[in-house]
């Protein structure tokens, strides 16, 4: 399956909890991203210029990086990509890639949020780097033993949510009637509780 949304909308939350649910792999492009620029690598010094000013990684870039990763055994029982696809090329090399597999995409599920809560939502987040939990300053308090230890994105900057909100309306909500059109786009309301969002994913998803 595969979770769609704009910065902010809870797509890393909702993954860490589905993926528990339906013990399937997580598979996080960001989070892939991130850790190629960590460790310094070829894709993640090419990768970091474009992630920090809240722009998207180029198309051939990121379909590589994410064919070679569901191509790998642990994937054969499912996985749930989150962050990919993010722009129309990359939904039909998905597609395309998936056919030659003979695998799949039966759920993608889209979590929408209004754009005026994006922001506040994306800029207050907090991860905690030894657990992968993701807080909130305002709406989920990281507690006080863990808070000296917490990671602020680099991308979570107001003007680097701007570009990436942008960037989400031009690039990424094109794929969303592509996914329609195949009948497999479930929309989920992305405002409430945590818990509350899981459910109705949960409930769209079925049994
Ligand atoms: P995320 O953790 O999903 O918010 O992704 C963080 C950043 O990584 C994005 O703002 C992009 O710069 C880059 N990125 C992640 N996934 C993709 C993708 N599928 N295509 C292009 N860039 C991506």
């Amino acid at each position: 399956m595969i979770l769609v949304g704009p910065p902010g909308a809870g797509k890393g939350t909702q993954a860490a909890r589905l993926v528990d649910k339906y013990r399937i792999l997580h598979i996080s492009s960001g989070d892939m991203l991130r850790a190629a620029v960590k460790e310094g690598t070829a894709l993640g010094i090419e990768a970091d210029l474009f992630m920090k000013a809240g722009k998207l990684v180029p198309d051939e870039v990121v379909i590589g990086m994410i064919l070679e990763r569901i191509a790998k055994p642990d994937c054969a029982n499912g996985f749930m990509l989150d962050g990919f696809p993010r722009t129309r090329p990359q939904a039909e090399a998905l597609d395309a890639a998936m056919l030659r597999a003979g695998f799949k995409i039966d759920n993608v599920v889209l979590i929408e949020v209004p754009d005026a809560l994006l922001e506040e939502r994306a800029c207050g987040r907090r991860t905690d780097p030894e657990t992968g939990t993701i807080y909130h300053l305002k709406y989920n308090p990281p507690p006080v033993e863990v808070a000296s230890r917490l990671v602020h994105r680099k991308d979570d900057t107001v003007e680097a949510v701007t570009t990436r909100v942008q960037k989400y309306h031009s690039e990424t909500a094109p794929i969303v009637p592509f996914y329609e059109a195949h009948g497999i786009l479930k929309r989920v309301d992305g405002v409430g509780d945590p818990d509350v969002i899981t459910q109705r994913i949960t409930k769209v998803l079925g049994a």
